[in-house]
């Protein structure tokens, strides 16, 4: 592997005090109505979480389930952006309205079906922005690590790698958490490596002892999925933690990240 930028990139992050605390990305699946965006948004303030999700746009595996409330949400984001001191994470499924991101948006998310979707990286790495990027439930730690160095190269601010699981024949959770690649990436990169436990583990009882397994594993934080009232939630509610749950998640998470430093 020929990494270039990977090696020496800075972490800038709005002014993120990087490696003094976790990196706790959370918030629902999909942004779904203001009332429980805002929610969220006054509970994380009040738990020190310092970025939010808020998917408008939502990459379906089925045509049929909820797509995201799309150019609407973004006048939510808009609007929450105004009213709570949290930096808003969102994912680029669509090119064609970059300009909204580049406009309201702090962190944009590339998902794991767009991993290698090389004009999607460009594009997003062109805005200068801070770029998370998800492992490809398919890919190589090979393969992220130069999908990484495409954004890189195209401008991207920083690019934070996020381990989301992988396929394999086990179906117990939705998708097998690769500890390897964490532990891994960290050591031949100075981006920050961030885990998602939602989305691989798929089921809200496996969501703490994946992060904490992955935070014991070297990564700088985690992508969580809350959910004001988890069994209502629009897309993945089988994932989603509530509000308790996960203020017990990120305090035992915090201390398992001090440790492990
Ligand atoms: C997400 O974080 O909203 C998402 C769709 O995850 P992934 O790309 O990892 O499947
Ligand atoms: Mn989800």
């Amino acid at each position: 592997m020929k990494l270039v930028r990977a090696y020496d990139k800075l972490i800038n992050l709005g002014g993120f005090p990087f490696g003094e605390e976790p990196l706790i990305i959370a918030g629902p699946c999909s942004l779904e109505n203001y009332e429980r965006m805002a929610e969220t948004a006054a509970f994380l303030e009040r738990e020190n979480v310092r970025f939010l999700r808020a998917a408008a746009y939502k990459p379906r595996t089925s045509p049929y389930s909820f797509q995201g409330l799309g150019a609407a949400g973004f006048e939510i984001i808009k609007k929450i952006k105004a009213e709570f001191n949290l930096q808003i994470v969102s994912e680029l499924v669509d090119l064609s309205v970059l300009d909204l991101f580049r406009e309201s948006v702090d962190i944009i998310q590339i998902g794991a079906r767009n991993m290698q979707n090389f004009a999607t990286l460009k594009a997003a790495g062109a805005t200068g922005k801070p770029v998370l990027l998800k492992r490809g439930f398919g890919n190589t730690v090979e393969e992220w690590l130069y999908a990484a160095e495409y954004l890189l190269g195209a401008g991207a601010e920083t690019v934070i790698l996020c381990e989301r699981g992988i396929r394999t024949f086990e179906p117990l959770t939705r998708d097998t958490l690769d500890l390897g690649a964490i532990a891994y990436a960290k050591k031949i990169t100075r981006l920050p490596v961030i885990a998602d436990p939602s989305h691989a583990a798929g089921r809200s009882d496996l969501v703490l002892p994946l992060a904490l397994g992955a935070v014991a594993a070297g990564a700088d934080g985690l992508m969580l999925e809350v959910h004001p009232s988890p069994s209502e939630s629009v897309s993945d509610d089988e994932q989603a933690i509530g509000f308790s749950e996960f203020r017990a998640l990120v305090k035992k998470a915090r201390e398992v990240w001090r440790a492990a430093r």
